[in-house]
């Protein structure tokens, strides 16, 4: 999508710190973290959130969330532990309309979230 920050970033139109590549997904370093770890994770695929998600996004969304577990090891948090957000339209804080998780870890987070 043209004017979305985060396609710009699988474009490498924006630049962005990736940390591992994966054929259907971008993971990259939020430029203002709220943990230690801050990662994004997003499908290359755009679509802006749940709310539109379709049976054709089933599958990188699964494997999205399988690949969690392998992306936190890489990172050194799936012991320790870590908190993955989707955030949701506006009251769910979404600044970005396509659909990532942030993936938090490296401090003890708290909850319930503000
Ligand atoms: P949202 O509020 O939509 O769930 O989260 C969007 C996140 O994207 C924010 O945490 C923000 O820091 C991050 N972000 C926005 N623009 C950029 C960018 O150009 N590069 C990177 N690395 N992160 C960004
Ligand atoms: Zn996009």
């Amino acid at each position: 999508m043209s004017d979305c920050i985060f396609c710009k970033i699988v474009d490498k139109e924006i630049p962005s710190k990736q940390f591992m590549k994966m054929i259907k997904l971008w993971l990259f370093m939020n430029l203002n973290p709220q943990a230690p770890t801050h990662v994004l994770v997003i499908p290359k695929v755009h679509f802006e959130s749940f709310n539109e998600m379709t049976e054709e996004h089933a599958d990188v969304m699964g494997h999205m969330s399988l690949k969690l577990k392998e992306i936190a090891k890489t990172l050194g948090i799936d012991e320790s532990g870590y908190r993955v957000v989707c955030n949701c339209g506006e009251d769910g804080g979404q600044e970005v309309k396509h659909l990532h998780y942030h993936l938090l870890g490296g401090r003890n987070l708290k909850w319930p979230p503000g």
